[in-house]
């Protein structure tokens, strides 16, 4: 499936979401069996671990539509990249979504800095705080965080950066409305 063809799958399935209009049978046990042999994900979505935004609830996708890549703040390690990479070559999807949320607590952790988290969450943060800026929100640190992730894959990346009909793009998730922006690259 081409990129522009995934993304309006997965603006359906957001609309779907916001409708309170879900597709039921898309997440039933018969339904997954037909990928018992292979699969064929629409996107691969790179979002937070945060329990609030599950991608497959936020886009209404059922078994086998997306190749999902959760971590805290939605950081994209080297094993994470390994796998949009097997996404992309493998499994010849070529959409990529970077998705934020408002209110984010990985983000909220590379604000604050505490000195005192862990060494792990140290080296978390030392992949968001890059970003931040004087004055910046928490969620306009997030937004910037979420872009910056979109905008280093292909650099990082030079399977990526060789795939010529590949999108990657970002949006943002607001947890008190349930709003999406889109494209912010
Ligand atoms: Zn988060």
């Amino acid at each position: 499936m081409n990129a522009q063809k995934a993304l309006q799958a997965l603006r359906a399935g957001y609309n779907r979401f916001v409708d309170n209009n879900q597709n039921h049978k898309s997440k039933s046990l018969l339904f997954s069996q037909q990928f018992a042999e292979a699969q064929h994900p629409k996107a691969v979505i790179v979002s937070c671990s945060d329990s609030r935004v599950p991608p497959e609830l936020i886009f209404d996708a059922g078994f086998g539509e997306l190749f999902t890549i959760r971590t805290a703040g939605n950081v994209v390690s080297d094993y994470d990249l390994a796998s949009i990479e097997y996404a992309v070559v493998n499994l010849e999807v070529r959409l990529i979504i970077i998705m934020g949320h408002s209110s984010c607590g990985a983000i909220c952790a590379a604000v604050e800095d505490s000195p005192s988290d862990s060494v792990h969450l140290t080296c978390l943060k030392e992949a968001i705080q890059p970003v931040i800026k004087e004055g910046m929100s928490i969620d306009e640190v997030a937004i910037a965080h979420t872009e910056d992730i979109a905008r280093s894959l292909t650099k990082r990346s030079h399977t990526l950066e060789s795939i010529e009909d590949l999108v990657i793009t970002s949006c943002f998730y607001r947890l008190d409305t349930g709003e999406m922006s889109w494209g912010l690259r």
